[in-house]
């Protein structure tokens, strides 16, 4: 299988609170299918000050996001695309865009 969204991505959310909203993908756990993505689903965590000279408080930090609820922004078209797979001249599998047809 080939990931559908890799690290470094444009994605665009399409469900929850962040719906339409565009991020960059900063982490991917395949295994679980969540993902960080920059600026979305921005939880509030309270944090207390652990070591000397670190700020506690109430801060805003990214959770994960089901990998479903994101879709991947085609290079080519700009546009956010469903993921299909082709096999390149090495033999290797590779993600296509289902829109433009072009690998991405
Ligand atoms: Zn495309």
């Amino acid at each position: 299988m080939v990931a559908r969204v890799k690290k470094n991505d444009t994605v665009v959310v399409l469900h929850g609170r962040d719906k339409g909203r565009q991020g960059t993908v900063v982490e991917v756990l395949p295994k679980k299918n969540k993902i960080i993505v920059k600026g979305c689903g921005l939880v509030t965590r309270h944090v207390k000050a652990r070591k000397q000279g670190e700020a506690g408080g109430i801060k805003k930090q990214e959770s994960y996001l089901n990998m479903c609820q994101v879709m991947p922004i085609c290079s080519s078209c700009s546009k956010p695309c469903r993921v299909n797979t082709q096999v390149s001249e090495e033999g290797a599998r590779v993600r296509m865009c289902n829109r433009c047809k072009k690998v991405f």
